[in-house]
This record gives C-alpha cells, sequence and structure tokens, in this order.
C-alpha cells in the first residue's frame, strides 16, 4: 500500500472519526491504540461522516480517514445475485465498508458514496446473529464482500475472531475473500475444514493496471502455496475475468505462474476454483465509471442484461471457458465453479 505514503497527503488513517457510543469500548480502545499519532473526532453516528453528500470519492481514498462505528440492524443479509454461491445458499455479513485496496473495477466504488473506511466495532452482535441462526440450520457465510478483511487484520483481529468461531462452531462455513499476501497469517492460523481462504488472482498486466495498492500475482501464490502446505482449505478465485485485447495471452500467463509458483500437486489440493467474467449491478455502473474515467476496464460497452452489466454473451462465455479448460487439467469438474446468471 505504498502510494498511500506520498508526502504532500495526510497518511492513510491519520484522523479517526468514532461514534461517542463506541468511544470507550475494549475493542475500539485496542484499535485506537494502533494509531498513537492519530487525530481522534468523535462524531454522533458513522452516517453522518460516511454517507455524506458530495464527497469526492477518489481524492479521499488516497487518504481515507478511518471511522469506528455501531452495526445496526441485522448483520446477515442474503448474498447478492451477482455473487458465487459455491451449491450453497450463502449469507453475507458486513464487518466494515470499503478496501485499503483500490481496484478500478470494485463495486464498492458504485455502492459507497464515500472514500473512507467504516469499521463496525461491535463484532459480538454478529457472533450472537451466527449461533441464533445455527439453532436452526447450517450458515455458510462470506465475510469479506464489502473489503479486504485479511489486508486489515492488524486493525481490527477480525480473521482471527471468525477462524476462532469456526473452531467452535462446526456448522458454521466461513469463507475470507482477499487478495492480501496473508503468508503469516496461514502460518499462524491452524487448518479447518469450515474456515476458507479464497484468494483472488489476476492475471499480472491486470494487477499492474488496475488493482492499485494490492499484493503482485507471486506474493499472493505464495501465501497459497504457504495455506496449502499447511493443510489450508483454500479457494482460488479467477473471477473477475477481465477484458483486455490480449486476455487469451494473459490468462496463459497467469497460469503458468501458478503452475511454476504452486506446481499442478498443489493445484490438485486446492479446494475449489471460481471463474467468472466481470459483472456488475446497473446501480453502480455510473458512480464506478465517474470515479474511474481512464480505466478502459470500467469504460466497456457492457451490455444490460436484467439489471446487471456484463461483456457481450458470446465474449463472456469464450473467456469463462479459456479459463476453464486451463485449470481442467488440475481440478475435476465439480471443482469449478462458474458464475451464471438467474434464468
Ligand atoms: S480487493 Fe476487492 S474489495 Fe478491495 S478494492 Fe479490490 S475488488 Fe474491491
Amino acid at each position: 500500500m505504498s502510494d498511500w505514503n506520498t508526502t504532500f497527503l495526510n497518511p492513510a488513517f491519520s484522523h479517526l472519526s468514532v461514534e461517542e457510543r463506541v468511544l470507550n469500548l475494549p475493542r475500539t480502545r485496542t484499535i485506537l491504540r494502533r494509531f498513537p499519532g492519530a487525530r481522534v473526532i468523535p462524531i454522533r453516528h458513522h452516517k453522518d461522516v460516511f454517507n455524506r453528500p458530495r464527497q469526492d470519492r477518489k481524492s479521499q481514498s488516497l487518504s481515507p480517514a478511518l471511522i469506528l462505528g455501531r452495526h445496526e440492524n441485522t448483520f446477515l443479509l442474503p448474498g447478492a445475485p451477482v455473487c458465487q454461491s459455491f451449491g450453497h445458499e450463502f449469507m453475507t455479513a458486513s464487518l466494515c465498508m470499503n478496501c485499503p485496496y483500490d481496484c478500478d473495477y470494485c463495486y464498492l466504488k458504485g455502492m459507497y458514496p464515500s472514500g473512507h473506511l467504516c469499521l463496525f466495532v461491535n463484532l459480538e452482535d454478529l457472533e450472537a446473529e451466527i449461533r441464533a441462526r445455527l439453532l436452526t440450520a447450517p450458515l455458510y457465510l462470506s465475510v469479506s464482500y464489502d473489503t479486504d478483511l485479511c489486508a486489515l487484520e492488524p486493525i481490527h483481529g477480525y480473521v482471527r475472531a471468525m477462524h476462532r468461531l469456526c473452531s467452535l462452531l462446526p456448522d458454521l462455513v466461513c469463507e475470507v475473500r482477499t487478495k492480501c499476501a496473508c503468508t503469516a497469517l496461514l502460518r499462524e492460523l491452524p487448518p479447518l475444514p469450515n474456515f476458507i481462504l479464497a484468494m483472488t488472482l489476476s492475471p499480472h498486466e491486470v494487477i499492474r493496471i488496475s488493482e492499485h495498492r494490492t499484493p503482485s500475482l507471486k506474493a499472493r501464490l505464495e501465501a497459497v502455496r504457504t495455506g496449502l502446505d499447511r493443510g489450508h482449505s483454500i479457494r482460488l478465485c479467477l473471477d473477475p475475468l477481465l477484458f483486455t485485447p490480449d486476455w487469451q495471452r494473459q490468462q496463459q500467463l497467469l497460469m503458468k505462474t501458478m503452475l511454476r509458483v504452486l506446481g499442478p500437486e498443489r493445484l490438485r489440493k486446492v479446494r475449489d476454483f471460481s471463474v467468472g467474467s466481470f459483472r456488475i449491478s446497473q446501480a453502480y455502473l455510473p458512480a464506478l465509471r465517474k470515479c474511474c474515467r481512464t480505466s478502459p476496464l470500467v469504460q466497456y460497452p457492457f451490455r444490460n442484461v436484467r439489471g446487471y452489466y456484463q461483456y457481450p454473451p458470446s465474449l463472456a462465455l469464450a473467456m469463462e471457458a479459456s479459463m476453464t479448460a486451463l485449470l481442467r487439467p488440475f481440478a475435476d469438474e465439480e471443482k469449478i465453479f462458474r458464475w451464471e446468471a438467474d434464468p
């Protein structure tokens, strides 16, 4: 995340806006101690800052503040139709709004009005909801869709907390999606069958032009290698696949790097693979395009299919089929999940 350390901007999280009602909670105090030089600004409600109208999201994301607040209403929500469900009826929970990384194509740019990060400190309420839900049915929960929890782990420790919960609750399956090279974390945590680390991989060129502040492909794969060697349940997400003029070559290079760093035997140990071409709700694309005016990845003339912008079907199919064909020598068909729109 080096480009946050520019000389003329405040460093990231130099300002912390904290709801008065959570200011003295032990978790809040612990988080605040991690920012000894930061200016702490008490606020009434996180929405007063995060949801303000007319914010300059792009400028804010160059030097974001951290907002600490309390999540109200229910944490557990059904997964959005654009998400892979991996054969489960799955739920998501948002512990943080916005991400320390800055991918041009990220739907968060269309969803949230602010470039600041808002972290919810009432993790106990999520745990209570999970426990209540498990009284009636098993739960498949994705906790890192609206952020990258692993990248923020030194601040909040929520990945460890969710892992601990999985160790206590075998009917809870928790997926943590990330682009973080979280090798140390995977070394530290004992593997659990119901705790899935889902690493998103993109071709080097896509990372270079659009996934700002994220770890390199090699660093992500080295974390995956550690995870697989330790017996962790690892999912590889080739999703979203993005169009570049040489996308076929980029996919081949990606596969070559995966093979070089992981080797065929480790690839066979991957729990499953997710393959899907880029898609986004029609509600989010206009703001995303406004935020990334010069990114060809988001200015592509997508087709609107029942409320979701996507590539023309022939292109989406070709990109997904090509990636799947590259994976097939190392993964049985039932281990490769492809996103399909609702009929
Ligand atoms: S890592 Fe994921 S959540 Fe974070 S900016 Fe990139 S696409 Fe968005």
